[in-house]
């Protein structure tokens, strides 16, 4: 506390706010009651700009606490408290998502749908246009948590929805059309592809298309 009661508001000299001390400026003796006489944000300011103009400083500096606490950071407790965080954020995230586009699979005929659990358990986020490869080019929120953020970020953007996972695949395969809509797309390019493929007896390779 100040030493001097009446004293409860200083001017940062910096930047020429008036702030209450205890809390705008940080204490500098808790025992005489000094306090800097620049507010907190221009003290992060000036540390922050500290740190960016000694880069090699910072990295050692960071070294080495991670190398005194890493056996601790590497432990099994603390890295099973971590991964379940993360996953409960995840579920979190997942439940918001999917209560946005509908909790369920948005392909009309899907078996799923109609006839099926409704488990959300088979749900997938569907790019509507196909254009998945091009945001995992990207980078940055194409996948689990990080896409989910994104699209709470952007409020849901149409540019995305559910399908269930056989629809999205399906659609992924059958050109951009899911085949339980297109009964007749025996013709299309994939299709007859991977056909041909098990006619010739080897099995196609081909990487799981999510999206
Ligand atoms: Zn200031
Ligand atoms: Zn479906
Ligand atoms: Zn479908």
């Amino acid at each position: 506390m100040p030493t001097d009661p009446k004293v409860t508001y200083r001017t940062c000299k910096k930047c020429g706010k008036t702030l209450l001390l205890v809390d705008g400026f940080w204490c500098t003796n808790r025992v005489r009651g000094w306090y800097r006489h620049e507010c907190r944000d221009c003290t992060r300011k000036r540390n922050h700009a500290w740190w960016r103009r000694n880069p090699e400083w910072a990295k050692a500096t960071a070294q080495r606490q991670y190398a005194k606490r890493r056996d601790y950071l590497l432990s099994p407790e603390v890295r099973h408290g971590a991964n379940e965080r993360i996953r409960q954020r995840t579920a979190y995230f997942r439940v918001q998502v999917y209560a946005a586009y509908g909790n369920q699979c948005q392909c009309p005929q899907c078996p799923e749908r109609l006839h099926g659990t409704g488990n959300p358990l088979f749900l997938t986020i569907d790019h509507v246009n196909n254009d998945g490869h091009l945001s995992r080019r990207r980078g940055g929120g194409s996948a689990g948590t990080d896409l989910y953020r994104k699209l709470i970020r952007g409020n849901f953007p149409d540019t995305y929805q559910l399908l269930c996972f056989s629809c999205n695949l399906g659609k992924a395969r059958n050109g951009g059309v899911c085949p339980h809509l297109d009964p007749d797309g025996s013709s299309t390019r994939e299709q007859s592809r991977t056909l041909q493929a098990i006619g010739r007896g080897s099995a196609p390779l081909r990487s799981l298309h999510c999206g």
